[in-house]
């Protein structure tokens, strides 16, 4: 069994590179550009986006955290009013019912 080879251009530096054939994800050996052998396609190249696409992820996780984060403080706000109101409440009740208690 041989490997059967491929010649492609590299869309990056426009040399011609030789890939096995099946072989997906390559890196152009001249420039290092990651490629993407297109699988419907099997005789061109198209840019292998892995940077966009690992700059999008974290960007991605970078809005999740912010939102986590802007979601957690929602909540401390939420729990910070609840207490305030308890206080103010408490406060209340024993301004109405502690000078009834010493008046008896
Ligand atoms: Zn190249």
């Amino acid at each position: 069994m041989s490997v059967k080879l491929v010649s492609l251009k590299c869309p990056s530096c426009g040399k011609a590179l030789s890939v096995e054939r099946g072989a997906e994800n390559v890196f152009c050996t001249y420039c290092g550009t990651p490629l993407r052998v297109e699988p419907r396609n099997r005789f061109s190249f198209h840019f292998f986006n892995e940077a966009k696409i690992r700059k999008a992820e974290a960007n991605e996780k970078i809005r999740m955290k912010q939102l986590e984060m802007k979601e957690r403080e929602a909540k401390r706000k939420r729990k910070d009013q609840w207490i305030a109101i308890a206080v103010a409440l408490l406060f209340a009740f024993a301004m109405i019912f502690i000078p009834m208690l010493l008046r008896r």
